[in-house]
């Protein structure tokens, strides 16, 4: 980018900053979580590429985002029998299943 291209961009509100030393490779440290305990992997590549590698394989750049609940994968909204974990459509069906395992 030439510096009419950063001149126009700014007159748009565009704000750059001079990196500090552009020659030094982007580093991150990217955390991955392996059987519920989170390793912390310092000191790896992070520029745009590598970066999306990292995240396409579940490498999180944040502790926090590894410890949020898992997104409910069951394709629809279901009702989990506490006692057997089978997931029922209705509440109805849940409640008519549950008295199963009052025997
Ligand atoms: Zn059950």
């Amino acid at each position: 980018m030439d510096k009419e291209q950063q001149k126009v961009l700014r007159e748009h509100g565009y704000v750059f900053t001079e990196a500090p030393n552009l020659r030094r490779e982007t580093r991150a440290t990217f955390y991955r979580i392996d059987n519920g305990v989170i390793s912390e992997c310092p000191d790896l590549p992070a520029d745009p590429l590598s970066l999306q590698r990292y995240l396409n394989k579940g490498f999180k750049l944040n502790k926090v985002d590894l410890l949020q609940p898992q997104p409910f994968t069951h394709p629809q909204d279901g009702f989990v029998c506490e006692t057997c974990g089978k997931v029922l459509s209705t509440r109805l069906a849940l409640s008519g299943h549950s008295r199963t395992h009052q025997k």
